[in-house]
C-alpha cells in the first residue's frame, strides 16, 4: 500500500514513536483521562482497540468541486478562503452564523445554526474545506451546516486535494455512544494511524489471502477508517470480516483438538449394562424420536472412548433433551461413577429434581439437590449421591465428588467457560455434555461452539399441536382479557403473563414492575380468579411453592418476569400472554411460547406490542406463520444484522463488530479455512503470527455472561 495519508499533527510531548499497539488509550495524543473513561465503557483500552473501533459507514463528500460548478441540490465540498464570518441575529432572536467563502472561481454563502462558537474558530482569511448540501436561496446558492475543517498546510499547486479527514473525502461515521462523536474519533484515529499500522503484521496465512482474494491486513486497517474510495472500503471490510469469523472459529477448532489430546477420561461400558439400560426404556411412557436415539448413540459412543466427552446437545424448546441427559447420567452411574447436573435456575433445578427422581429413584439412584436456598446435609457434601442437581451452588469449594463421571450443563450459555471449568475440575477428565434450546442454526452452532461436537435434534415429539400466535394491538387488551378468562372457565387451563423486559437482568425495576402489574390484574382485571407472582428476586421455598401451586391448578393466571423464559413444564398452561413483546428477540418469544403447548389441549400464545412501527410489527407477524425455533433464529439473526448486541446476552452469542451469524456463506468458507490450517498443525508451529494473534484473542474472548 502507499503512505497512508493525513499524519499532519502531532501533541507537543507526545512522542509517536514510542506508540506500540498496547499503548493505553490515555497516552495517545489529544486523549485526556475524560475520553479515555468515555471510550473504557465502549470497549476501547489500548490503541490497538482504537485501531479496531470501525465506522459503520461513509458519508460520501469525495466531490472536491470549483464554486462555480455548484448546482441547487447537490452534496459536495468547496475548498477556499473564508472572506467573511460572523454572527447574525434573526428576527426570532436565535444566532446564525454566515460566512463566505471563495475560490478561483467564484464566492458561496455559507450558514449554520445556533453554533456562536464557529466564529471562534473559523476566522477571515483562513483556507478551509466544506463538505454539506448546497440548496438554492432565492438567487443565491448557500451551503447549510457544512462540515468544516481548517486547512493548515498552504495550497500547494502539485495537490489536487489536500489532506483532509472530515470533509473532500469519503468520511467514515462511527457507532456514537457514550459521548464520544464520530468527529472526535476520526481526528484521534487519524494521528496514531499511521504509526500503528506500522506495527501491524500480517497474520493470516498466505495462501488464504490468495484464495479468498483478500487484501493486506494494514492496508485493510487503514482503508476501512480512511478510505480512498469505495470498492477500497468494502474490500477492507471483507478481508476484516474474513478474519473475524477465521479467528472465532481456529479458537474453538483449537481448544477442541487440544482437548482431544488428553489423556483417558473415563471409558465407559454401555453392553455390560443392556439389561438395566432396557429397565430404563420400560420407565419411559413415550417412544423416542429418531432425532433423540441419533443422539444418544452419539453420546453412547463418546462415553465408551478414550477421550472425554464434550459434546453440545441442541434442541428447541420441547424437543426432549432430559430423558437423554437422564440415560447418560444412568449409564454413567451404573459404571460406578457420580454425575452432576447443573441449571441455571433454582427453578429449573427443583424441576430437574423432580422430573430425574422420578425416573431414576425407582432404580435405586440416589439424587441430592443444591441451590441456594436449599443445601444438601452438611455431613454428605456432595459424596453419598449417584446424581447431585443444583444451581452454580454447585461450584461451591464445599462440594466434593467422590469420582465425577460426567457433567451436564443446562442451557450452556447461561454459564461462562469458568464456571463450567470450575465444575469439571471437580473431577478427573469427566465426560462433559451441555444442553441448550437456544435455539440457533447448526452453522452458527457450529462457529460459535466450534470446540464441542454437536447433537441436533431436529425433530420434535409427536403429536404436538402448533401454539396458535396472535400479535395483539393495544385496542385489543380488553377483549384479549376477557377471551383469556373464558378459556380459563371453559378449558379448566392456566395462562402465564409474562412481563416486559425491562433491562437485560433481573432488576429491581424489573421486579417492581411485575409486582405492580400482578396487583393491577388481580385486583382490576381478573378479581375472580386467582393470580400468583414469580420473579427471580424471591426466595427459593417461595418459587417452588408458587411454581407447585401453579402446577397444581391452585393458581388460573401465573404473572412472572422473563425469568421463566428457560425449561419450566406446566402441562396444563395453554395460554402464554407476552407483554412489550417488542422488546424480545424473536428466539426468546419462541422460547417463551414452549412454555405451553405441552400437553394434549390446543394452547395460544398472544403477543402484546404497543409499538406503532410497521417494522417491529411485521417481525413478531412472523411468529404468527413460523413455529420452527432455528428458521426464527436464523430470521432473528438476520433482522438484526452485524454489531447489534442488544439480546445477544440471551443468545449467548459473542459480539461480533463486523459479520452477522446470518452470513452462512462466510462462516462455512472461514469453517473451512480454520480446519484446513489446523489440520495438520495443531499448535500453529508453521504460522508463528497467527499463534501469537489467537493467544491474544482468546485472553479477550470474554465469556458470553
Ligand atoms: P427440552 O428439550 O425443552 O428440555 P423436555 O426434555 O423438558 O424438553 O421434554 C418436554 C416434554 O416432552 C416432557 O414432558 C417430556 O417428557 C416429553 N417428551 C420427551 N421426549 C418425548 C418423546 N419422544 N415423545 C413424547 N414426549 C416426549
Ligand atoms: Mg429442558
Amino acid at each position: 500500500m502507499g503512505h497512508p495519508r493525513g499524519v499532519r499533527m502531532y501533541s507537543p510531548g507526545v512522542d509517536i514513536m514510542e506508540l506500540t499497539l498496547e499503548t493505553p488509550v490515555a497516552k495517545l495524543p489529544l486523549i485526556g483521562p475524560t475520553f479515555a473513561r468515555r471510550l473504557k465503557r465502549l470497549g476501547i483500552e489500548t490503541a490497538e482497540d482504537l485501531l479496531y473501533h470501525f465506522p459503520f459507514r461513509y458519508e460520501d463528500y469525495s466531490i472536491v468541486a470549483p464554486i462555480v460548478s455548484l448546482q441547487d441540490g447537490e452534496t459536495v465540498t468547496v475548498q477556499g478562503e473564508v472572506s467573511e464570518m460572523k454572527n447574525v441575529y434573526t428576527r426570532h432572536g436565535k444566532k446564525i452564523q454566515k460566512a463566505k467563502i471563495s475560490d478561483d472561481t467564484g464566492t458561496l454563502e455559507v450558514v449554520w445554526y445556533n453554533q456562536p462558537f464557529l466564529v471562534r474558530t473559523i476566522h477571515q482569511g483562513q483556507k478551509v474545506s466544506l463538505s454539506g448540501k448546497v440548496s438554492q436561496f432565492g438567487k443565491n446558492l448557500v451551503m447549510e451546516s457544512p462540515d468544516y475543517e481548517i486547512l493548515k498546510e498552504p495550497l500547494a499547486a502539485n495537490h489536487q486535494q489536500l489532506v483532509t479527514i472530515h470533509t473532500g473525502r469519503l468520511v467514515p461515521i462511527y457507532p456514537e455512544t457514550g459521548r464520544v462523536s464520530s468527529k472526535w474519533l476520526r481526528s484521534r484515529i487519524n494521528l496514531v494511524i499511521k504509526p500503528l499500522l506500522d506495527q501491524v503484521e500480517d497474520y493470516l496465512p498466505k495462501t488464504l489471502i490468495k484464495e479468498h482474494y483478500l487484501c493486506e491486513l494494514r492496508e485493510a486497517l487503514f482503508q476501512i477508517h480512511f478510505p480512498d474510495s469505495k470498492e477500497l472500503a468494502q474490500n477492507a471490510r471483507k478481508r476484516l470480516s474474513f478474519d473475524e469469523l477465521f479467528l472465532l472459529q481456529l479458537t474453538g477448532l483449537k481448544t477442541k483438538g487440544e482437548w482431544e489430546k488428553e489423556t483417558v477420561g473415563h471409558r465407559l461400558s454401555i453392553a455390560k449394562y443392556r439389561k438395566e439400560i432396557a429397565w430404563f426404556w420400560e420407565k419411559i411412557p413415550f417412544e423416542l424420536t429418531e432425532a433423540q436415539k441419533r443422539a444418544i448413540k452419539e453420546i453412547f459412543a463418546d462415553l465408551a472412548a478414550e477421550k472425554p466427552m464434550n459434546r453440545l446437545l441442541e434442541g428447541d424448546v420441547g424437543s426432549g433433551k432430559t430423558v437423554i441427559a437422564a440415560i447418560a447420567m444412568y449409564v454413567t452411574i451404573l459404571n460406578g461413577y457420580q454425575t452432576a447436573l447443573m441449571a441455571p435456575t433454582e427453578i429449573l433445578a427443583f424441576q430437574h429434581f423432580e422430573t430425574i427422581s422420578k425416573i431414576l429413584s425407582p432404580l435405586g439412584v440416589k439424587i441430592g439437590l443444591i441451590t441456594g436456598s436449599r443445601k444438601v446435609e452438611s455431613g454428605v457434601k456432595g459424596k453419598g449421591f449417584n446424581i447431585l442437581i443444583g444451581t452454580h451452588a454447585l461450584l461451591s469449594e464445599k462440594i466434593n465428588f467422590r469420582n465425577l463421571g460426567l457433567v451436564v450443563i443446562d442451557e450452556q450459555h447461561r454459564f461462562g467457560v469458568e464456571q463450567r471449568a470450575i465444575l469439571r475440575q471437580k473431577g478427573i477428565n469427566p465426560h462433559l455434555l451441555t444442553l441448550t434450546a437456544t435455539p440457533i442454526p447448526r452453522t452458527v452452532a457450529l462457529t460459535l461452539y466450534g470446540e464441542l461436537d454437536l447433537s441436533y435434534l431436529d425433530q420434535m415429539p409427536p403429536g404436538r399441536k402448533e401454539v396458535k400466535t396472535w400479535v395483539v394491538p393495544a385496542e385489543k387488551r380488553p377483549a384479549a382479557y376477557g377471551w383469556i378468562e373464558k378459556q380459563i372457565r371453559q378449558e379448566g387451563t392456566c395462562a402465564f403473563i409474562i412481563c416486559p423486559l425491562i433491562e437485560e437482568s433481573e432488576t429491581l425495576a424489573t421486579i417492581r414492575a411485575a409486582t405492580a402489574e400482578y396487583e393491577k390484574l388481580q385486583k382490576e382485571v381478573f378479581p375472580k380468579l386467582h393470580l400468583g407472582l414469580l420473579h427471580g428476586r424471591m426466595k427459593g421455598k417461595e418459587k417452588e411453592a408458587v411454581i407447585n401451586d401453579f402446577r397444581n391448578g391452585k393458581l388460573d393466571i401465573l404473572v412472572a418476569t422473563p425469568v421463566v423464559e428457560v425449561g419450566i413444564d406446566i402441562p396444563n398452561a395453554t395460554i402464554m400472554f407476552i407483554e412489550g413483546a417488542e422488546r424480545f428477540g424473536l428466539a426468546q418469544l419462541h422460547q417463551l411460547r414452549g412454555r405451553v403447548g405441552r400437553g394434549e389441549k390446543q394452547s395460544y400464545c398472544l403477543l402484546f406490542t404497543e409499538t406503532q412501527s410497521p417494522q417491529a410489527v411485521r417481525r413478531l407477524k412472523a411468529l404468527e406463520s413460523l413455529h420452527s425455533g432455528a428458521e426464527l433464529a436464523e430470521l432473528d439473526l438476520k433482522l438484526r444484522g452485524p454489531g447489534e448486541v442488544y439480546g445477544t446476552a440471551q443468545h449467548g452469542l459473542p459480539k461480533l463488530k463486523l459479520t452477522s451469524f446470518s452470513d452462512f456463506v462466510l462462516i462455512e468458507k472461514t469453517h473451512l479455512a480454520a480446519q484446513t490450517i489446523i489440520k495438520d498443525d495443531l499448535g500453529l508451529d508453521k504460522y508463528p503470527l497467527l499463534q501469537a494473534k489467537l493467544k491474544k484473542a482468546t485472553i479477550k474472548r470474554v465469556s458470553p455472561d
